[in-house]
C-alpha cells in the first residue's frame, strides 16, 4: 500500500530513506520538513538543494546544517 507524504510526517519518517527519525540525528528544514541529518548533509552535497516535499530551496551549506544539527544532540 501506497503511503501519502502527509503520513510519512506523522509517522516522523525520513522521505528519503523511508526510516524512522529519531531526535538525535534530526534536522528540521526552514520548510518545516523533518530529514535526517545525513541524508540532508547527502543531498546538498550533490548540490541537490530542494526540500524533497516541497521543493523549497536549502539555503544552508554545509557548515550551517552542521551547527543547526550540534543544537539538537
Ligand atoms: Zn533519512
Ligand atoms: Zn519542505
Amino acid at each position: 500500500m501506497k503511503r501519502s507524504v502527509s503520513e510519512l510526517l506523522f509517522e516522523n519518517e525520513c522521505i528519503i530513506c523511508t526510516n524512522e527519525i529519531k531526535k538525535k540525528n534530526l534536522v528540521v528544514l526552514e520548510c518545516c520538513h523533518m530529514y535526517h541529518s545525513d541524508c540532508i548533509i547527502k543531498l546538498v552535497e550533490k548540490r541537490s538543494r530542494k526540500c524533497p516535499i516541497c521543493r523549497t530551496r536549502i539555503r544552508w551549506n554545509i557548515k550551517q546544517l552542521n551547527r543547526h544539527i550540534e543544537l539538537f544532540k
